[in-house]
């Protein structure tokens, strides 16, 4: 029996996703190979490289605008460094809004200064810190669009003249924006895109080779971009099923049709969490997330019997990160509105029953 998968990461896909990149594993375009046994210069890898390459770019619409489209290895995790490394001469700015702006915080440091242009620290990262001042001297301004832990998600992002680096990894491809405000855009794909092993990049070129130091070939955007993602092996499968899944989301009216399916279970998931006496949410209201609604029973003494009913109802990966506990609804892209409903109807059983 398929679960209802609210797994904050890696996360549910499409099911037709699933089916299609099984049966490449068997057979990739009846070669009579798997595409786990092709070459990644093989005709048929290239053309796969080449289309999620472009679908990235299309469904973001950043085409010829000046952007490159990179898959690459080491999660969003290197891109914390790879960012600084590339980007960051004297002084860096960042928005510091949970554990992963803390984490690129910690590795930018190594490269220069960083300013630090406001924290919501001081309240466990519940809310978006706003109207703060950022250094015109700075290299760039980094910030977290979703912050996948805590729930809360930037609804406004600052308008500025310096570049403007923006983690996406639990948002991307979720909900429209104006994405040529930023000049550099990274996310792993396993929250919102794809298996884990992938990470894309989106960066516009003119920001590059501004930094005096030396970067070594596998941390260098322009040394990817001068390969096409294709400077050493790249990782086959994940950027194949990243493929598919881009594919997916542009059948389904782009992002601008995705985004209208992601609010209404979001409007359905904090209606509920809102009405239920039982339940409060975690992050302030008018910063939530459409991708991750974090909250807590009020009576810890429900915890059990809430738990036996989600499993009964075959609802996967709700529990809270540690560092908030409680509970969280990842809703990505590919999870139907249908798991939303289970998960509403387990909080309305919940409330007769307790
Ligand atoms: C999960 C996550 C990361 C870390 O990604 P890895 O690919 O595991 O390195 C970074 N940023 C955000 C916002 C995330 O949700």
């Amino acid at each position: 029996m398929k679960k209802h998968n609210f797994s904050a990461g890696p996360c549910i896909l499409p099911q037709s996703v699933f089916k299609e990149s099984s049966q490449a594993i068997l057979d990739f375009n009846h070669s009579g190979l798997s595409i786990l046994e092709i070459s990644h210069r093989s005709k048929d890898f290239v053309a796969v490289m080449e289309e999620a390459q472009h679908l990235a770019l299309e469904l973001l619409r950043l085409e010829d605008k000046g952007y490159k489209a990179l898959f690459l290895q080491g999660g969003a995790s290197t891109q914390f460094l790879m960012a600084a490394y590339n980007l960051l001469e004297k002084k860096a700015a960042y928005l510091n809004t949970g554990t992963w702006s803390s984490k690129a915080i910690k590795e930018a440091k190594l490269f220069g200064e960083v300013e630090e242009v406001a924290s919501s620290k001081d309240k466990n990262f519940n809310y978006i810190p706003k109207n703060y001042n950022i250094p015109a001297d700075a290299d760039y301004l980094h910030c977290t669009s979703n912050n996948t832990i805590f729930g809360t998600q930037i609804k406004e992002f600052p308008s500025v003249n310096i570049p403007l680096v923006c983690d996406m990894s639990s948002d991307i491809f979720s909900r429209e924006l104006d994405f040529s405000k930023f000049d550099l855009i990274y996310a792993g794909a396993q929250k919102n895109m794809g298996p884990a092993g992938t990470t894309l990049v989106v960066v516009k070129e003119d920001i590059l080779g501004k930094v005096s130091r030396q970067i070594p070939s596998m941390l260098d955007y322009q040394v990817h971009i001068g390969k096409d993602s294709m400077f050493n092996t790249p990782p086959v499968f994940a950027v194949y099923t990243s493929m598919l899944t881009l594919r997916w989301i542009k059948e389904k009216g782009g992002i601008a049709g995705i985004q209208k399916l992601n609010e209404e279970k979001a409007a359905l998931m904090y209606g509920e969490i809102d009405r239920n006496p039982l339940f409060e949410g975690f992050a302030a209201l008018e910063d939530r997330s459409i991708m991750n609604a974090t909250f807590n029973l009020k009576d810890e003494k429900l915890k059990d019997l809430f738990e036996d009913l989600a499993k009964a109802a075959h609802i996967n990966g709700i529990n809270g990160h540690r560092s908030v506990g409680g509970y969280r609804a990842s809703m990505y892209n590919a999870l139907p509105k249908e798991s939303v409903e289970v998960l509403v109807n387990v909080m309305k059983e919940l409330e007769t029953q307790a």
